[in-house]
């Protein structure tokens, strides 16, 4: 069976909304996080950017586009990257603007020779970031051969594991399906799956966007996946959100939401679930990230200004600890925008998902298309989009 995954309506929206972003401007070639006193430590280098993003890219996605980067600027970022650890490590995240295991992104040599800096790397754990449909026997043998004695662990993203939200609202570029080829294959070979699950896609309202999370958590640990990275979206500039939201039709979640998806969480699943992204991160890179503003955080998971501090502690508790009494501490909290977020939670929208998303289709569709783009395509779209929905 062929399985639908592309989507000419976002594709080509896109593509309008990155012809206008500028290219990546930043003063350092890598940044280093050093988190949980060097328990977590990413390094991420400067490509060309992430292939599908090139090409049309993920509705939340600014990942940045920098100028093109050639084998010895790659390698000379990530060596710089190392060298400017200075705290035992126990995971190690080397990570591209997008794949590592891209070609066109991080040429093949570039990729053996990190590899190689990184077997000399005194760390328990080596991990990188890749696409789905990167993953094959081969070049999983390659990092095995290359980094022995070292855990390996590959984190993909999923988003979600609704295939239909997948092309409608996140237009992924990929399919459910080529995630658990790609889990197959690295369980095959020992290497554990780390799955990228978002919180708060475009066009969901905030119940669904909770219900959406549990059930991709619940289908990702049932498909070979090891651990799930729960990501409350940020709203960043030049993405499909960042207009939604300046258009009244997005807001980013609220922390409440993650707290949500975790109580929601039976607990054999949460020992296999992290939280990331539930700060900006931005703000503790190393060399400072000094980015042009265009390409920075405009809005950000949040609760209000009386709780939040307490909040973001008890994640930090949650996160460093893996400790599930914080869940229910989280749970019990008491505060006003917590009842006006259970409000919201409650509240049922008067369409259903489709008809919502085919209403700002058709605004996308008069704001950034030709005016002639509806006609020869719209009704196509408009039958796929309510033949295939499907809530689970
Ligand atoms: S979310 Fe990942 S796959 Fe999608 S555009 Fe961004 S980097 Fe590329
Ligand atoms: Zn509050």
């Amino acid at each position: 069976m062929t399985v639908q995954i592309d989507n000419p309506l976002l594709s080509e929206v896109m593509r309008c909304i990155h012809r206008m972003r500028p290219k990546l401007h930043i003063t350092s070639p890598f940044y280093d996080r050093i988190e949980k006193n060097g328990n977590f430590v990413s390094i991420w280098f400067l490509t060309s950017g992430c292939q599908w993003n090139i090409r049309s890219g993920c509705t939340m996605c600014n990942y940045g586009q920098g100028s093109v980067c050639n084998e010895e600027e790659i390698v000379n970022a990530v060596h710089k990257g190392l060298s400017a650890i200075n705290v035992k490590v126990k995971r190690l995240l080397v990570s591209p603007s997008g794949s590592m295991l891209d070609p066109q992104e991080v040429p093949p040599n570039a990729r053996r020779r990190i590899y190689s800096l990184i077997r000399d790397f005194p760390s328990l754990e080596f991990a990188f970031e890749t696409r789905p449909e990167t993953i094959t026997n081969e070049v999983v043998k390659e990092v095995i051969e290359s980094i022995p004695g070292k855990r390996l662990s590959i984190q993909m993203g999923l988003e979600s594991s609704n295939a239909w939200i997948q092309r409608f609202c996140i237009n992924k570029g990929s399919h459910p399906n080529q995630f658990t080829n790609a889990a197959q294959i690295l369980t095959a070979y020992g290497v554990k799956v780390y799955a990228n699950i978002s919180i708060g896609t475009a066009f969901l309202n905030p119940q669904e966007a909770i219900n959406d999370a549990v059930r991709s958590v619940q289908w990702a640990i049932s498909n070979g996946v090891d651990v799930c990275m729960l990501f409350p979206l940020h709203v960043k500039s030049y993405t499909l959100l960042f207009w939604l939201y300046q258009n009244g039709f997005y807001h980013p979640p609220s922390l409440w939401s993650l707290v949500e998806v975790l109580r929601l969480l039976d607990p054999k699943l949460l020992s296999g679930t992290k939280i990331a992204w539930y700060r900006n991160y931005y703000e503790n890179m190393i060399p400072k990230l000094e980015i042009n503003e265009d390409s920075d955080v405009i809005a950000s998971p949040t609760t209000c200004p009386k709780c939040q501090e307490r909040v973001l502690e008890l994640l930090d508790e949650y996160c460093y600890r893996g400790d599930l009494r914080v869940i229910d501490d989280l749970d019990t909290m008491q505060c006003e925008c917590k009842d006006v977020w259970k409000q919201k939670i409650g509240e049922v929208s008067m369409y259903s998902l489709p008809e919502r998303v085919l209403r700002i289709y058709k605004e996308l569709a008069s704001l950034f298309l030709p005016d002639d783009w509806w006609s020869h395509y719209g009704s196509v779209l408009e039958e796929e989009l309510f033949n295939t929905y499907s809530a689970e």
